[in-house]
Parts: structure tokens; sequence; C-alpha cells
């Protein structure tokens, strides 16, 4: 039995986290779900948006289904996925993006995963006003430490060995910001020596966005730090589909935690409309992680056959589709 923290976050989170309840349920894995509050939900029911009981509940169980939370932009609170990313030190944003048949986007062979540095560079909250006058400059630190990149190369590297990918990429801008990416550059190239049986490139993050809408295909594993990890990350979904059926996994030393990349789409929350592949994805990485690996191939290929099958699918893939529900029985009787 493992004993798992459930966040069924706000909008459509709820929806979204029952299917992949309900899936895992129909997979045969014995899960014990200590379902916690996170964002505006936890916010109304316990005065926070990150109580307490949520994070000790994640610090004891270590592993966590996340759906998506409110973050207001510019006023309110700060944004629950930040503060749990400090709060476990989840150091790597792990973002699969493989074509799915039955998915339209523009390219059908696209197979690779964008690592990102998730805690320094221009991220480091280290921002201030400078100059006299009102907001006459404007000014971000950025900070890249030399253990922090060794962690997230070498990830990177284990990663790609563990999943018997090929090769990484390491995407920077070394050329401009010589000090900052080229820390990073400097400690991916030293870190590439010690495996040899990977193949190793790296890319200037511009040539990067281009040749990632013009051959996707020839990539693999690509490593980056904060910023632009977060933006190639996103790109590489749109380029399977988008968000919609994209998963994602923050992981630290002791905690990970798996979740939907979307947001809360309040605009059709409630209506049971969500499509729940973003986050079954997502309990596909989940349950590999805890060594669950056949129930969540299982599952992978079951929503694969759905979507292939293209008929019993929510709305936003085809129009004469169905619900959220039904599409997570479609799931459930595939496997
Ligand atoms: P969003 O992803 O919620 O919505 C963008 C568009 O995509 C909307 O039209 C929405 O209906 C659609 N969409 C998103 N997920 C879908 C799904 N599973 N099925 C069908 N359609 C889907 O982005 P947003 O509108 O920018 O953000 C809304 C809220 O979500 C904000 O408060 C934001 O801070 C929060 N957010 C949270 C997370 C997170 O917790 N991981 C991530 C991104 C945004």
């Amino acid at each position: 039995m493992h004993k798992i923290t459930l966040i069924p976050g706000d909008g459509i989170g709820p929806s979204i986290v029952e299917s992949a309840r309900e899936v895992i349920r129909a997979s045969g894995v014995e899960v014990e779900w200590d379902v916690q509050p996170a964002g505006e939900a936890a916010l109304k029911e316990k005065g926070s948006p990150l109580p307490e009981t949520t994070l000790d509940s994640i610090r004891n169980n270590r592993v966590a289904l996340k759906g998506p939370c409110t973050t207001p932009t510019g006023r309110g609170f700060r944004s629950v996925n930040v503060a749990m990313r400090k709060e476990f030190d989840l150091f790597a944003n792990v973002r699969p993006a493989k074509s799915l048949e039955g998915v339209s986007s523009r390219f059908q062979d696209v197979d690779l995963v964008t690592i990102r540095e998730n805690t320094e560079g221009l991220y480091s909250s280290m921002e201030h006003w400078v100059g006299s006058g009102y907001h006459a400059a404007a000014m971000a630190i950025g900070v890249n430490t030399r253990p922090n990149m060794e962690r997230i190369c070498r990830f990177a590297f284990d990663y790609a060995r563990r999943e018997g990918r090929r090769k990484v990429t390491a995407v920077h801008k070394a050329n401009i910001l010589k000090i900052l990416s080229g820390l990073f550059l400097e400690v991916a190239r030293e870190v590439a020596k010690d495996y040899p049986d990977i193949e190793f490139e790296d890319r200037i993050v511009d040539a990067m966005a281009m040749h990632l809408v013009m051959r996707p295909e020839d990539y693999d594993v690509l490593v980056s730090t904060n910023l632009f990890g977060d933006i190639i990350s996103d790109q590489a979904a749109g380029l399977v589909g988008g968000l919609g059926v994209a998963p994602g996994a923050n992981i630290g030393e002791e905690v990970a935690i798996f979740e939907a990349i979307h947001g809360t789409a309040p605009d059709i929350a409630g209506k049971d409309l969500a499509n729940p592949v973003s986050i079954l994805l997502a309990s596909v990485m989940m349950l590999h992680h805890i060594g669950e690996t056949e129930a969540g191939d299982r599952i992978e290929k079951a929503v694969h056959a759905v979507l292939k099958d293209g008929k019993r699918v929510t709305r936003d893939l085809n129009p004469q589709g169905v619900g959220t529900e039904e599409m997570s029985r479609a799931v459930v009787e595939a496997l």
C-alpha cells in the first residue's frame, strides 16, 4: 500500500484529480490517498493557501499528486507551486513532450524531455527598483551556483541513462551571459565527461527555439536553467498538442510532486469539460517513480488507445466528444 498526498487544487483540479484516482484504482495499484487542500480552496478552508498540514502530509509521504492551484496575478498570495518548490527544494522540473496519436499537432514524431533547474537563475526573487524617480529603472539578479548546476546536469544525464535515452542537449546563453549562463555550460561540459555512453551537445537558447519548431525530432533530453527551461518546456508542450496533454513533475532529493501542467481553467470549471490526459500522464510518471512501472505502462497504453480511437475524448480534442467522467471511464475500460 502506497501512501500519497493528493491535492485536488482549484477550478478543474478536483475533477481531473478524481479521474486520476479512478484510473489508478482500476490499475490495481493500492494507494491510501491523503487528501489535502492548497490554493484558493485551502485559503477558504484553512486561512492559508498552503497550510502546514498540507506541507506535513507531503513531508511524511514524500510523494504527491497535484491538481492546478489558483495564483492571482500581481496581487494576493505567492504561487503555491513556487512555495512548494522552495519548501522541499524540488530542484528538477521534468517535462516530457511526446506526440500522441489522435491529438492534432504540427509534428508526429516528437519524443523529448525538458529538465529545468527549478530554484536558481533569474527566478531567484532578487528584484528591485533603482535610480531616482518613480519606477525609473528595474533590476533583477540572477544566481547560478556550481553545486546546483552540477546537480541538475547529473540529474539530466542519470535520467537519460535510466530511461534509455541517447542524447543530452544543454540549452544556454553563454555567448552573452558569459558568467551566469557560462557557469552552467562549463559545468554541463564537465559532467558530460562522466557519461561517455550519452551523446552531449549544447545549443544557444534562441537557436534552440528555432530548431525546436523546425526539427523537434532531433532532440531527446534538454537540460537548462530556470528561465530558459520554463519557456522551452512550454514550447515543447505546444509541439505535441498543448498544455492539456503534457504532464510534469517537480523532483527533489526527498520529495517528488507530480502534476498537470495546465492551470485551473476557470472558464470551463464545473462543466465536465476538462481534459484529464495531463494529470493521467503525470500519474504514470508518479507510478514509475514509486516502482509501479508495469501499472504505469498499462495506464499510458490505455490513455494512448483512447486518444487514438478519438471518440470518447474531451471536446477540446473532438468537438463531438464526451465529458471528463466519460473519458475517464473509457480509459478504465481500455485498462
Ligand atoms: P489555464 O491553463 O488554466 O487555461 C488556459 C486555457 O486552456 C483555458 O482556455 C482553459 O480552458 C484551457 N485548458 C487548460 N487546461 C485544460 C484542460 N485540462 N482541458 C481543457 N482545457 C484546458 O491557464 P490560465 O487561464 O493562464 O490560468 C488560470 C489559473 O491557473 C491562474 O490562477 C493561474 O495562476 C493558475 N495556474 C496554475 C498552475 C498550477 O497550479 N500548476 C499552472 C498554470 C496556471
